[in-house]
């Protein structure tokens, strides 16, 4: 048996996240799947870093929908502050991302996790 793809998993924690906004669309999905395709290059040219690609998947998926002009994502439903803004990843680059609101400081959800 082989080992779990850590794309096709970081695949999974995006889109459902996305899903909990009723983001899992065709044109959102399409996007995860072209951020996933441009890092398996990545992953297989360092395979140590596959712990790392589901936080730079999700990174990416929110560069591209602002790029695209599809919107800040995820926005942050967690703290009180009531300008509109996005959760962010943290650590940009390491194990276990969370999505972290840095107007308030405080860690909302594991990625693949948001409810
Ligand atoms: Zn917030």
């Amino acid at each position: 048996m082989s080992a779990p793809d850590p794309l096709l998993e970081a695949r999974a924690r995006v889109l459902h996240d996305l899903g909990v906004r009723g983001l899992d669309v065709p044109s959102f999905v399409d996007v995860v799947d072209d951020a996933v395709a441009a890092r398996r290059w990545w992953v297989e040219q360092w395979a140590d870093g596959s712990v790392y690609v589901a936080g730079l998947v999700a990174q990416d998926v929110q560069d591209r929908l602002l790029d695209n002009g599809m919107g800040r994502w995820p926005a942050c439903t967690a703290c009180d502050d009531l300008v509109p803004h996005e959760l962010r990843v943290e650590p940009e680059l390491g194990p276990d991302p969370q999505w972290v609101c840095d107007k308030a400081g405080m860690s909302v959800a594991a990625l693949g996790s948001l409810a």
